[in-house]
Formats: C-alpha cells, structure tokens, sequence
C-alpha cells in the first residue's frame, strides 16, 4: 500500500521553519505529497534548514490558494484541530483511529487529505467544512496546541502504523470514487435544489449544508452513485434529467 496517496495540506503557515520541520516529519514516515496553502514565506532558507535531508519534499511540495483547491483530487479530507469541541458536534478521530481510517481508505485506492491550521489560529469554520472528519491529537486539556510539525510528525506516523496493519487492496471498490472537486458540483446542485423546494432559508440556513456535507462525507460515493442523486435533486427541481437506457 503507497503512503503517497496521503497529502498533508499545512494552510498560510507563518514560520518557514515549520515547513522543512513538517516535511523532514513527513520523510522519515514514508510521505511525501506536501502541498502548501497560501505559506507566508516560501521558499526560504530556513524551511531548507529544518527539512535537514528532506529537502526533495519542498522542493517537489504544491504551492495552492485555497483549501479547495488543495484537495480537489483527494476523496476524503482530514482536519486536524488543537481544539476537542467546535459549535457542529463532529465525529472526532484519535490519532490511532485516524491511522486505521486512512490505511483503510488507502486500501480501496482513495487519497486522503490531511489539513493542517495556522500556528496562531487553526482552521476557519469554512475551511472545516470542507473536511470530512476531524481529529484531535489528546494532549494536557490545559495546554493542548502542538507545534504544527510536531502534530504533522505524530499523525504520519499513525498512518504508517495502520498501514502496516491493512496491506492488502481486497476492500477495492470495481467502480471509480469520485473526488472532492466533483462532490463540490453536487453540493451546489443540493443546495440550490433545498431552495427551490425551500427546505433551506438562504437568509437563514443554519447548519444545514454543513450538516448535510458531513453526512455523505462519511460515506463512499461512486460515480454512477453519483449521477443517481444528481438525477434524483433534478427530479425534485422539475427538471430534466437524463435517465440511462437499459
Ligand atoms: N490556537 C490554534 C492552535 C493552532 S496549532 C487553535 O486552537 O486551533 C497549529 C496547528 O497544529 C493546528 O491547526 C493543527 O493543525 C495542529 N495541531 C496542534 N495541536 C494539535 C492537536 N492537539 N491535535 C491535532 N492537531 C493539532
């Protein structure tokens, strides 16, 4: 099983000495899909100097804008938080647990996300709802927030534990999943239809799309799956879809 299927995303990081210590955390796991979010500084000396011999991580590493873009092609998305409780209750791994779901989704041929906050403020709530689950690094409830590279360190090797664990592909779907990019375009058709039908208020939307973008964030999604639910909201909106023939 590849640990290159695994990214670690690190967002607008301030120190770039954080960067090179992230990716030497990376390279002595086996990972080596680094994308950077926006970084503050970068390239930079310093972040060469931490990397120490991990050098080839920055330098193969993706420079991106936004989140969404980051795991455009990924299908499922990992937030890390310092913080045990946000205001939308989520299913919160461990790092163990984080380990076995990566190693498992490996397995069935995924890649996986790992998103990693800024050293003074984390994740933004928007950025959150992009992720499909969350995980905490247990840690003294009084002083709980990890250096980044520190945090990155521990959660690659959790996924290098679990994999070793799963080594064989033999939950691997026939049928290809599909990606975050393509789930976008059905969240916006979800969210359009739920107006159109007004169950959603778009002057008062509450949790809903985070809720719901939770709810099939968990689950495997094919793309036929997906043309099914798209024709399904279509139906709902009055409108035509195309229907396969037999
Ligand atoms: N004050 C910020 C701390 C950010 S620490 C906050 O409350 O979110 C910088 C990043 O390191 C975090 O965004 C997260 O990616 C990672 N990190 C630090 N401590 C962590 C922990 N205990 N569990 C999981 N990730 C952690």
């Amino acid at each position: 099983m590849s640990l290159s299927n695994i990214r670690i995303v690190l967002i607008q990081t301030s120190h770039p000495g954080n960067i090179g210590s992230a990716a030497r955390a990376m390279k002595t796991m086996g990972l080596s899909d680094l994308c950077l979010v926006n970084p503050k500084h970068f390239p930079d000396p310093q972040a060469s100097i931490m990397s120490s011999n991990a050098d080839d991580i920055l330098q193969t590493a993706t420079l991106v804008n936004d989140l969404q873009q980051a795991v455009a092609d990924c299908h499922s998305v990992i937030g890390t938080s310092a913080r045990h409780q946000r205001s939308l209750s989520w299913n919160t791994f461990n790092p163990r647990h984080c380990g076995e779901f990566v190693a498992e989704n490996l397995a069935k041929n995924k890649k996986i996300a790992l998103v990693f906050g800024r050293e003074r403020t984390g994740l933004t709530n928007e950025e959150l709802s992009l992720c499909h689950h969350l995980v905490h690094i247990p840690t003294n409830p009084d002083y709980s927030s990890l250096n980044l590279a520190s945090a990155v360190q521990i959660l690659s090797y959790e996924c290098r534990m679990g994999s070793t664990d799963i080594q064989s592909s033999s939950h691997a779907l026939d049928e290809e999943l599909i990606n975050t990019k393509e789930m976008e375009g059905f969240y916006q058709h979800l969210e359009n239809a739920l107006i159109d039908v007004k169950f959603l208020d778009p002057d008062n939307p509450r949790y809903l799309m985070p809720r719901l973008r939770r709810l099939y964030g968990r689950i495997d999604i094919t793309r036929s799956e997906l043309k099914l639910l798209r024709g399904m909201l279509s139906a709902f909106q009055g409108r035509k879809f195309t229907r396969r023939k037999k």
